[in-house]
This record gives C-alpha cells, structure tokens and sequence, in this order.
C-alpha cells in the first residue's frame, strides 16, 4: 500500500524546498492502514518503529493505544497527548528513568521477566499486571528481530509461567493480560501458533483475565512479490481464541493487536540527493547524501527498500547506490550478509533525486550521529497539505551537550 499522493515531482520539491536528505510521511496511508484492523478491539501502536511527535498525534486521534519501551516513550507519548490508561510499558527489564515514570504515572506494565514484579511492586504497588510469554519459539524477517526461542531475551518462558502468575498474585497483582510477541516481519503460521500457545495458557490465569494481546510483527511487501499479510483471516483465529477464554472466564476478553512496522512502514519514503557518481572497475557506484545513520536497516539486517529515480528512466544498469559515511558498509543495495546487491537504475548524475521506499518504520526511529551526521528532517503530507513534522537537526544541537576540558 504505497502513498499515492507521493509522485516524484512532489518529492522533487519537497526536497527543495526542505533540504535532503528527507523523510516524508503520508498521512493517509497510515489511516488506511489503521482502519484495516477493524477486527480488533484495541490497536496498540508499537512507538519504536517511529515515534514523530505528529504520528504519535496522529495514531492518537484515529484511536489507537501506545506501546512504549522506555522512559524517552513514556515522555513522548504523554507530549502526543496519550492518557496514562491508554499507555503500555513493555520492557523485560525496568531501567531506573522507566520505572519512576511507571510509579509516577500509575502506567500498566507489560512485564517480560519475574525481576519485574518485585520492582514494580515497590514503585507501583497493587493493580493489574500483564505477562509476556515467550512461546519457546519465534519468527521474523531476520534473526535478529526474532523475538521467541531459547536464544531471545524477551518475555517469560513458557514453561515458567504458571511460577511468573503465583509470584505476581503474592505480590498482591491481578493478572489481567497476557501477551505474545514472536518477532518483528513474521510469517502467517508463526503469528497463529502464538494464539494457540496463549489460548492454553489462560487457563493458568483463570477469570482475572481481561485482555490478550498478539503482539505486533505483522510483515510488510517490501517487495513486489511478497505477499500481502491477510489481517482479517488474522483477526478472525485470534478471536476465536478470544472467544474460547471466555467460554472458561465467564467475562468479556479484549483482544490487542500492536503493530508499529505494520502501521507506518509504507507510510514513508527518504528522498536523497545524488552528489556523485563513479566506476569502480565494472561496478556502478551512485552516491547519496544519505547514508546508515539515516537508514540502518540494509546495513544492519541486509533489508531491501526499493529505490528509483525521481523523473529519470530509460538506460538502466545495475547500480550500488551508497551513502557518505566512512564506513564501507555504509550501502543500501546489499543482501543478507552484506553482499552487494545492484538494482537497475538510470544514469544519474549529481543534484538528481533519488527516493528510498517503505522507510517509515525502523528508519528515523533507527537514526544515529554516527560522522556527526545530523539527524534527517522530517515532512507529512495529507492530501494536498504538507508539514515540516521534524526540523533538520542543526550542527549547534549536535554539539551542546559536550563540554571542553
Ligand atoms: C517491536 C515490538 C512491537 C512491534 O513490532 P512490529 O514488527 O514493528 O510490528 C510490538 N510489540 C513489542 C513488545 C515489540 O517489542
């Protein structure tokens, strides 16, 4: 689902008149998106895949919840006008800044490992709890955003549950929730498994059960040949096992859903500007002005974003298209294991626009400073409005926090 008010002119001068390189966002592609997850009663965005300010706004008007996982969210979602009942903190550990916001705030907690609950029974003592289990498997579009199994750190064994709900209760919680997340760009069969592992587990809860929650890691096309994820077929196994809870609870049961790629990854695209261009030897370089501190994705997990030229066809020649830092992974074209990965590109030639797609999750969230790069602007179109949502951070901002000795 690409933005369709996005054609390459108005990128073109977007990026005039803002700078590159640029992220912009399309509001109307994240209502879509939204409004496609009718069949669940809460949708929880996931604030890490990005979390503007306005998105956050955005999100908020259309309705949806917020997962946070740390106290830097817990700040945003309360300046994007979130309520604390809307708030979810999920962290397998507290970090000290995390947890007195917890307490302050009165914030629900989704908790990934026992250590939580004694902390938060002294910050934040008596109220609800949810679980995060970890099923003993998971899934995603790479291993390291896969989120179940013996190798990952997060949530609470399967097989340790029933221990993790007596521990809550004599601490004096109801457990209200429990949840299930496997990775991040998971697969159709891996996301239903969870449900069915979750749906045995309430019975270890019992009737203080209010809420399950699937998780988030639907995955995206980044490709024109990945398949479109059936969110309604989703929807529709995960309210059955809704409905089996309550079969045994006796009381309605909630069913979330807190997707943050899912919401916003097509939503965005980051315009780059040519400014140099070489052979070496018989490989095509293209070089942009941005780079892996902008977008770390292909760096870090070899993930494809399909770029084009803006205005520009014809010619095409497999090209590596890479950013200014000084580092050699510093490509955007490159597979799994750092492989070079050309695509077909027209001749380009400095002060030539290139558009990077499917950019809006894990991509400004992911920044850095690395080359003391500054931070990239960002803009949201709606229709035929547009809004400068992040300035360019500027070189001052870069440097205040240091002091000379
Ligand atoms: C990262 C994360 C999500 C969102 O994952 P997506 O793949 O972006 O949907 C949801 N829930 C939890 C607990 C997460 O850590």
């Amino acid at each position: 689902m690409r933005p369709v008010a996005l054609d390459d002119a108005r990128l073109a001068a977007l990026a005039r008149e803002h700078g590159t390189p640029l992220y912009v966002y399309d509001a109307a592609t994240i209502r879509a998106r939204h409004a496609a997850l009718a069949g669940f009663d809460v949708v929880r965005y996931a604030a890490k895949a990005n979390p503007n300010l306005t998105l956050l706004k955005l999100l908020r008007n259309l309705g949806a919840s917020i997962d946070v996982v740390s106290a830097g969210e817990i700040e945003r979602a309360f300046a994007a006008g979130f309520p604390a009942e809307r708030i979810v903190f999920t962290a397998d550990l507290f970090d000290r800044a995390a947890l007195e916001r917890v307490g302050r705030h009165g914030l629900h907690v989704n908790v990934g490992s026992q250590a939580m609950l004694a902390q938060l029974a002294d910050a934040r003592p008596g109220g609800s709890v949810t679980l995060r289990i970890n099923p003993g498997f998971g899934d995603g579009h790479h291993a390291k955003v896969t989120t179940g199994g013996e190798l990952s750190k997060h949530g609470i064994w399967h097989a340790d549950l029933a221990g993790a709900i007596d521990e809550a209760r004599s601490r004096g919680f109801a457990v209200t929730g429990l949840h299930v997340h496997v990775g991040s760009g998971a697969n159709f069969e891996s996301l239903c498994a969870s449900g069915e592992l979750l749906a045995r587990s309430a019975r270890l809860v019992g009737d203080t059960l209010r809420t399950i929650s699937c998780g988030g890691g639907l995955p995206v096309r980044y490709r024109p040949t990945d398949l479109e994820f059936d969110v309604a077929r989703y929807a529709r196994a995960w309210r059955e096992h809704a409905r089996a809870i309550e079969a045994f609870t006796r009381r309605p049961i909630e069913l979330e859903i807190e997707p943050g790629r899912w919401l916003v990854a097509e939503c965005g695209v980051l315009v780059a500007e040519v400014r140099a261009t070489k052979r070496q030897g018989e490989r095509e370089f293209v070089l942009v002005d941005a780079g892996f501190h902008n977008l770390v994705r292909p760096t870090m997990y070899g993930a494809y974003h399909e770029i084009r030229a803006l205005a520009k066809t014809g010619g095409e020649r497999p090209t590596i298209v890479a950013g200014p830092l000084c580092e050699s992974a510093d490509v955007f074209t490159q597979g799994q294991d750092g492989e070079f990965a050309p695509i077909p590109l027209p001749p380009l030639a400095p002060g030539d626009f290139v558009a990077l797609h499917d950019v809006g999750a894990y991509g400004s969230s992911m920044a850095s400073n690395y080359n003391s790069q500054p931070l990239a602007a960002e803009v949201l179109i709606d229709g035929a409005r547009s809004w400068l949502v992040r300035r360019r951070q500027s070189f001052d901002e870069l440097l205040a926090p240091e002091r000379e000795l």
